[in-house]
């Protein structure tokens, strides 16, 4: 806009507010405007629209008997305006008398004529004053050449009035100037508040969105309808996926100068507009809150669409769609928090129920699956007797039961490495291979040690067919939950530990006496049969006298070593008291009975060092019996051990109540 407009339009714009300010509503729109006139400080910057008026008068107000006539234009100094002489008969000759006369016109305020000879010819040159409509001071002056014949034919008066004609066609063109100076204005005004609202109804619907996608969807949405033409991708980083389809990974690496890295790094918009020969604008719009930037807006439009409002317009959405989306974010991440705990809690009591490893591994594995949506899950604990890692929990079936080597794939790898290991894309990864992958033909996968009591004693993997199904948070649950598996897995095994222990004789390793009474009673609700054989050294007050005590107890520790190597598994050998040991064989009669008691007997005579005896009484149950109990037939076993010992010692005796008929001794 150059400088005498604006000169001008401030006077206006004062009319204007005035009247806007008087309070009234304005009667007479246009009364402002008539009233809005020149005054003498704008008349240096009025030239041009002189000669815009001066233009439009020469081409459309001279009437025909005044087209020979030459005309021109001079400033409000009398000045010759150059630029615009286009005098019907080329470059007047007049330029210099007009200048010279108008000094006269200027103080006089006429219009002032004098007389030239050209080619024998008189000629009259008239210089005519025009006036601003308010103040009536001189702002220009018109130059007229015509014959002395026409002058006085009336020609002067025809020249007076076209120089007020030419004022009002300068007032014209001064009042359009202004109208559409004000009609520009206006539209500005409206395209701002129609932006203005947009942007309120956009604020509003975002922040009425808690759901992180609703957010995002809103906001492209919202600029997408503002650009149509424009192309709109939104770049989110690693953890912050959504399934609208304008929505993209963000590029791990990019080329320097990328606008979606720069607007990314630096968190402020950033602008490529390419060469000269470039047609469209690169825009990158950083979506970020308080706490970081989560990703990039990218915009491509056309070069002439984009304006300094564009930039401030779409900053402030995208400002507003951070702030938005961060608090949809924190929203979903209180709530997810609040899901972690929920079923940490549910996880942790199912694990609480028992006690036994197997009922731990497969509560863990069910919770597992549900919690994670997984497709599979695969538990794998470590077995020393088979030395591997054995699938104990697994819903892909050929795999369970199954020994994997500490080596192998991504199970055996995160075991001994005691890393975790998330998977997002595994046909892409180009990792260890893993069974279990290829099998279920999936593609994600979270996987985390379990360690128990802070040694690693397996892993659990989740895999799912998806690609990119599990998320970082989910990565980092699994991990939690595996410290809650792991603690329930060391309860159980020290547990087990502490049964174990409980249930044993410390010195000869072999089953407690209250163990043995127990299984015993156990059993003869569920049995047809059984036997129990007590084993007691003989004279073994001597050979303690002999050797001394700690002999002793290397010869019991021999003695049940043998025992226990003498009887058939589910066979249950316990330390009776002292040095005194009995075997129950479950379903046994006492002919079989008798042949262990035997095989016992031999081999301890035998096999000690120094030598020793034992002296063996059997008795049986059987469910025909009237009263079956442990106590009697401890009683009777001890009874038949009794009789063995008055025997001579050294061998094997039946309780006599048990039919003779059966007995192999006999
Ligand atoms: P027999 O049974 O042949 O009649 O003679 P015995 O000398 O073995 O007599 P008895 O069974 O009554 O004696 C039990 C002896 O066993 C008493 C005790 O000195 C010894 N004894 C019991 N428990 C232990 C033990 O834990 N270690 C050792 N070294 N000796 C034990
Ligand atoms: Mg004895
Ligand atoms: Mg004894």
């Amino acid at each position: 806009m150059s400088d005498q407009e604006a000169c001008g339009r401030k006077d206006s714009r004062m009319l204007l507010k005035e009247n806007m300010q008087s309070g009234g509503v304005i009667s007479d729109p246009a009364a402002w405007l008539r009233e809005t006139d020149l005054v003498s400080h704008d008349f240096p910057y009025v030239a041009q629209l002189i000669a815009e008026s001066y233009d439009e008068w020469r081409r459309l107000s001279v009437p025909p008997f005044a087209e020979s006539w030459d005309w021109g234009v001079l400033n409000f100094e009398g000045k010759w305006i150059e630029s615009i002489y286009n005098g019907s008969n080329g470059e007047s000759s007049w330029k210099m008398q007009w200048a010279e006369a108008s000094g006269l016109s200027l103080l006089s305020r006429e219009v002032c004529t004098a007389r030239e000879q050209v080619n024998g010819e008189t000629v009259m040159l008239l210089t005519l004053p025009v006036f601003t409509r308010g103040q009536g001071e001189i702002f220009a002056l018109l130059g007229c050449a015509m014959t002395a014949e026409q002058y006085d034919q009336g020609g002067r008066y025809t020249a007076e009035a076209m120089a007020m004609h030419y004022q009002t066609c300068f007032y014209h063109r001064f009042e359009h100037l202004f109208v559409s100076d004000l009609a520009g204005v206006h539209q500005h005004a409206e395209r701002e508040s129609s932006r203005r609202s947009l942007l309120f109804q956009i604020v509003q619907r975002m922040h009425d969105n808690i759901d992180v996608d609703a957010v995002l969807t809103e906001v492209i949405e919202s600029i997408s309808a503002m650009y149509p033409a424009a192309r709109l991708e939104l770049f989110m980083s690693q953890d912050h996926r959504s399934t609208h389809p304008k929505v993209k990974p963000l590029p791990l690496r990019w080329k320097k100068d990328d606008v979606r890295g720069r607007a990314f790094k630096e968190g402020t918009l950033a602008l490529d507009f390419g060469g000269e020969s470039c047609s469209h604008v690169e825009i990158g719009l950083p979506l970020g809150g308080k706490q970081g930037v989560y990703g990039v807006f990218h915009m491509v439009m056309d070069k002439p669409a984009f304006t300094e409002v564009d930039q401030r317009f779409l900053g402030m959405v995208a400002d507003t769609a951070g702030t938005a989306f961060e608090n949809a974010k924190l929203y979903e991440r209180s709530n997810q928090l609040i899901r972690e705990l929920r079923m940490s809690n549910e996880l942790t009591q199912r694990l609480n129920q028992s006690l036994r490893l197997g009922d731990i591994f497969q509560y863990a594995f069910e919770e597992l699956l549900e919690m994670f949506a997984a497709d599979y899950c695969c538990i794998l604990h470590m077995n020393e007797e088979k030395g591997g890692l054995e699938a104990i929990a697994c819903n892909y079936h050929p795999l369970r039961n199954e020994m994997i080597s500490t080596g192998d794939g991504i199970g055996g790898k995160v075991y001994s490495t005691g890393e975790p290991v998330i998977l997002s894309d595994y046909s892409a990864a180009g990792g260890p291979p893993s069974r279990l992958m290829d099998a279920t033909s999936s593609q994600s996968m979270i996987a985390t040690p379990l360690n128990v009591g802070g040694e690693v004693r397996g892993a659990i993997i989740l895999t799912h067919r998806e690609a990119h199904y599990f998320s970082y948070d989910s990565f980092r649950l699994l991990q939690a939950m595996a410290g809650h598996i792991g603690l329930a897995v060391g309860n159980a095994r020290l547990h087990a530990e502490v049964r174990y222990l409980a249930n044993r004789d410390s010195l000869t390793g072999l089953y407690a006496r209250h163990y043995l009474d127990e299984e015993i009673k156990e059993r003869q609700t569920k049995d047809f049969c059984g036997s129990l054989i007590v084993v007691d050294i003989d004279q073994f007050k001597l050979v303690n006298d002999t050797y001394g005590h700690q002999k002793g107890d290397k010869i019991l520790k021999q003695v049940s070593e043998i025992v226990k190597t003498s009887i058939r598994q589910g066979d249950i050998a316990a330390r009776w008291g002292g040095e005194e040991l009995a075997v129950y064989l479950p379903q046994l009669g006492v002919q079989q009975a008798v042949f262990v008691a035997e095989r016992i007997r031999k081999r301890v005579m035998g096999e000690t060092e120094p030598r020793v005896t034992v002296s063996c009484g059997i008795a049986e149950w059987s469910w025909t019996d009237d009263r079956v109990s442990v106590e009697s037939l401890f009683y009777r076993a001890d009874m038949a051990l009794y009789e063995a010992k008055n025997n001579g010692r050294n061998q094997v005796v039946i309780d006599k109540r048990t039919d003779n008929a059966k007995n192999p001794l006999a």
